[in-house]
């Protein structure tokens, strides 16, 4: 086949990948993106934050029908539910959203590309060369190549991934039956989610995380609250617990782990997910021989322009520094494409929202408590619980507290954190207010409606200045 030139070469379709080729393609750029797998959308759509969010509200149906609806007066003789029906569903909205990726990419004139690509040293331009699954290699060239290569899950000495026992996230949100006893290894957002999910469904969820505390990276206080929820839900947590291993033996698995003190412990359950945080996606990319520097944790070494040490080789998403979320590998793939079309790309990366999706979800931006303080930046705190807000008394979900975290003497909003009924939703407006530098004043006094959720944000914003109205 003769060699194909272009002016960008996107290695990956994921949220970075795919979106990152979309906007070349709009600004004119002749672009290809090469995905190994058939199926386009990257972790996210095919085996992350959608099918995870299916499930989610599929068990959240589930449990809210079995103990959510009596308070409502709404009673019924039976529920029950048919996991199969559940996965079902959760394939065909990933069929739908990769499908709907592919036709994008189809829509924008962007030669899509099955085969694993690997960077090949080549003069001037940029080569790729693209093995296809029956073996047979192609080459294309680029002006710039943008690696968005993602991520995969990090392995635990001893415990060895055997896709039915032990698994990782991918296996967690497969199970062909609900676990009797699923022993979670990591406190984290895969962890406390899909461990959510299985809890709902009736399995007893152990939780054995090594901190002393859950979701690291979350503010402290709003963490605290978190695990206080969760537990109350029936998730059994062990915190300073370090797994050593874990062995299969039949049906059961045995997972050993030592607490602070080095005290042994075993707990033993049916099915196992570890999910220890993921890694960056590297593997036979032929980075060294490229001349793209990996840094100490195997991430893509980038600068502010997301180029790697090799000019005219870019990467974007989890597979470089920062949080691996798919909107921030999104706007890193928009950024790059304006910098390869001659603009000025740029994230804000103050101002990335990260959402948990448990029940109640839990969402932050910008800084938490702990990070101000070790700053010494001065800041004060307001804070408005649901409990005082109507629409959270209507919706029967009191439990939750927004903090919003503003400059002690500019009033600047640094951070805000939430944990409550649609939380995601709400930290929308934080992150805005973050983006445009606005003031906790300017959010207090932007007309919020009643009766919403969004007034415990409104409050929460007063509260920094001490005037919450509905605060005794
Ligand atoms: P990816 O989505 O990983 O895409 C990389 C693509 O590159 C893959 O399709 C891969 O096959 C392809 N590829 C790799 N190497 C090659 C090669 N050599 N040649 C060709 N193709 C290659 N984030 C959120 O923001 N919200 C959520 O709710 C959320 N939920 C999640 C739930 C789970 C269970 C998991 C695992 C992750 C979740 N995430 C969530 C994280 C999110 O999925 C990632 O941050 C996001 O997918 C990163 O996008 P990316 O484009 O960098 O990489
Ligand atoms: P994580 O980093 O969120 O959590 C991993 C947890 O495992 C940590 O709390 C860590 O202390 C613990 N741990 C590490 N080694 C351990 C050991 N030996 N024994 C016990 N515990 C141990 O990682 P994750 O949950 O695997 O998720 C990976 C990434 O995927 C996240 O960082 C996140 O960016 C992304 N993700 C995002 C969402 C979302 O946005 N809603 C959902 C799922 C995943």
């Amino acid at each position: 086949m003769p060699e194909t030139r272009y002016d960008v070469v996107v290695i990956g379709s994921g949220p970075g990948g795919y979106v990152c080729a979309i906007r070349c393609a709009q600004l004119g750029l002749k672009t290809a993106c090469v995905e190994r797998y058939p199926t386009r959308g990257g972790t996210c759509l095919n085996v992350g934050c959608i099918p995870s969010k299916a499930l989610l509200e599929s068990s959240e149906r589930y449990h809210d029908a079995l103990h959510g609806l009596e308070a409502h007066g709404v009673t019924s003789s039976s529920v029950s539910f048919d996991l199969d029906a559940m996965m079902q569903r959760k394939r065909a909205i990933v069929d739908q959203l990769t499908g709907g990726v592919a036709t994008l990419l189809a829509r924008n004139k962007i030669d899509s590309i099955t085969g694993r690509g690997r960077l090949v040293s080549d003069g001037a331009s940029h080569a790729v060369a693209v093995v296809a699954e029956d073996g047979s290699e192609r080459r294309i060239t680029a002006d710039a190549v943008v690696i968005a290569t993602g991520s995969k899950p990090t392995p635990l000495r001893g415990v060895d991934f055997d896709g039915d026992r032990i698994v990782d996230s991918t296996g967690a949100l497969s199970f062909s039956e609900v676990p009797e006893h699923l022993v979670l290894i990591g406190a984290g957002v895969i962890g406390l989610e899909l461990g959510s999910v299985w809890r709902r469904l009736g399995a007893r969820v152990t939780v054995l995380e090594y901190l002393d505390r859950v979701l690291p990276g979350i503010d402290g206080e709003i963490a605290k609250q978190a695990k206080k929820v969760l537990a109350r839900q029936g998730l059994e947590f062990s915190l300073g617990a370090r797994v050593t291993g874990a062995r299969v033996d039949g049906d059961a698995v045995t997972v050993t782990w030592l607490d602070a003190a080095g005290g042994e412990h075993a707990v033993v359950g049916d099915r196992v997910l570890c999910a220890v945080g993921r890694r960056p996606y590297t593997d036979g990319l032929g980075c060294v021989e490229a001349g793209v520097a990996l840094d100490e944790r195997g991430r893509i070494e980038v600068d502010g322009s997301f180029q790697t040490t090799a000019p005219g080789i870019f990467a974007i998403g989890d597979v470089i520094r920062g949080a691996m979320l798919a909107h921030k590998a999104e706007d890193e793939g928009i950024a790059v494409a304006e910098i390869l079309a001659g603009g000025a790309g740029h994230v804000n990366y103050d101002a990335v929202p990260s959402i948990v999706y448990t029940h109640p979800e839990i969402a932050a931006v910008g800084r938490t408590e702990e990070e101000l303080k070790a700053a010494g930046v001065p800041y004060t705190a307001g804070r408005f619980r649901y409990a005082a807000n109507g629409r959270a008394m209507a919706l029967g979900e009191t439990d939750g507290l927004v903090k919003i975290l503003a400059h002690a003497e500019t009033d600047r909003v640094l951070g805000c954190h939430i944990i409550g009924a649609r939380a995601g939703d709400l930290i929308a407006e934080a992150a805005l207010a973050i983006e445009l530098g606005a003031s906790a004043e300017d959010v207090a006094r932007s007309c919020h409606a009643h009766p919403t959720l969004a007034e415990v944000l409104r409050e929460a914003a007063l509260d920094v200045a001490k005037r919450a109205i509905h605060k005794a």
